[in-house]
């Protein structure tokens, strides 16, 4: 499945965020409880209204949530990137994640001590930044230099994964991490710099986690954050992990008359996790039918015949064609039947590629 990994200085708040994350709502929903894989790792439902939708028009008994994985990756300190702390376990962790949810501390409490003896996000997300890109670099650094020597005797495999690493490591030694050249990338680059499996290639998320006065307003220091992050095209999430780490046991009813209260219109978990999976790339189509309703994940840019291998591997092989509905025209025509009197049920063959929200039925040879 995919992953976000949650990092960031000691006592910003992660543990308390995945915590939240293991016991809320979302994460229960339907058949598919939070379990937990590894201790640090944990699978949470996507919440998706559309699903609810579809289920209520096409009469499904069950609805069936896909879901994301998210890693709690403990002990980076500065100096990790030199082995301090839990350092070599730490960016062997973060080696394993899709992308990386990045927390930070913009909250005041004299009660919780700041590694760093004052709050200042935007400067302990480059502390971490910082040690990432350190360990790109040694790594970059030393594997370069056989490459460079293969390119130089013409050998096929080292010219065309060269550049690319020459590319990030211009990056790197202009104190940038490597994920900024992933805008406009091409694809074959893109395989190429998955290969190398840097820390700073992978996508990052903002979460700056603030005191509960704060959470529906952010303040100064989240402030600070969406400025660096827009400035890096990334985006930011404002959360009260404190908020969060409530909400999660509450009963549903309460849980709501707690949010408003906090004038929140929804939990934040809610945002985090939508915001994750939009990090990943990651775009959802539905089956419907009447045992249940179900989203079903898929990356960005899958063609029919791998999407409908996520839901077996025999679809894919024996892919014949897709009836495909898009989610506004089932939800607007009221349905299947409708929709192919309305001559909105598309047959998509072997190239079509999956949009977001498409509703589909699969023809497969067995
Ligand atoms: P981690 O080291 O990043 O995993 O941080 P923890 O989740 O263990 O949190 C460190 C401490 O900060 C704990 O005592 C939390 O209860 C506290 N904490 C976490 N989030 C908030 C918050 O939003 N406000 C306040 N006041 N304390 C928080």
């Amino acid at each position: 499945g995919f992953k976000c990994g949650i990092v960031g200085l000691p006592n910003v708040g992660k543990s308390t965020l995945f915590n939240a994350l293991t016991k809320t709502a979302a994460a229960q929903a339907a058949n598919y409880p939070f379990c937990t894989i590894e201790p640090n790792t944990g699978e949470v439902a996507v919440p998706d209204s559309r699903l609810q939708a579809i289920a209520k028009i096409g009469k499904s008994a069950n609805i069936v949530p896909t879901r994301i994985s998210f890693v709690d990756i403990a002990g980076l300190v500065r100096g990790a990137s030199k082995g301090e702390g839990l350092g070599n376990q730490f960016l062997a962790n973060i080696r394993e994640v899709d992308a990386v949810v990045h927390v930070l501390r913009c909250f005041e409490d004299d009660d919780i001590t700041h590694v760093e003896g004052r709050i200042d996000p935007v400067s302990d997300a480059e502390t971490v930044e910082t040690e990432l890109m350190l360990s790109d670099l040694e790594s970059l650094e030393r594997r370069i230099v056989q490459f460079r020597k293969r390119a130089s005797s013409k050998d096929k495999e080292a010219l065309t994964v060269l550049p690319v690493m020459e590319q990030a490591l211009a990056l790197l030694q202009d104190g940038k991490p490597v994920r900024f050249m992933l805008n406009g990338i091409a694809a074959e680059d893109l395989l190429i710099l998955q290969s190398l499996n840097l820390l700073t290639s992978k996508p990052v998320l903002y979460v700056c986690n603030v005191a509960e006065s704060d959470a529906a307003t952010g303040n100064e220091y989240t402030e600070e954050v969406e400025e660096m992050a827009t400035k890096q095209g990334a985006e930011t999430v404002t959360i009260s992990a404190a908020i969060e780490a409530e909400v999660a046991q509450l009963p549903d009813e309460e849980a709501k008359e707690y949010l408003e209260a906090m004038n929140l219109d929804e939990p934040g978990l809610d945002r985090l996790i939508r915001a994750g999976y939009k990090l990943l790339h990651l775009i959802t189509y539905f089956t419907v039918g009447p045992k249940e309703a179900r989203a079903w994940t898929v990356e960005r840019g899958s063609k029919a015949p791998q999407a409908a291998g996520v839901i077996h591997t025999d679809f894919e092989r024996g892919f014949i064609r897709a009836q495909t509905i898009a989610y506004s025209d089932y939800v607007t025509l009221g349905g299947e039947v409708p929709a192919k009197e309305a001559g909105k049920a598309r047959d998509e063959g072997k190239e079509y590629v999956v949009q977001d929200g498409d509703i589909m039925l699969f023809r497969f040879n067995t």
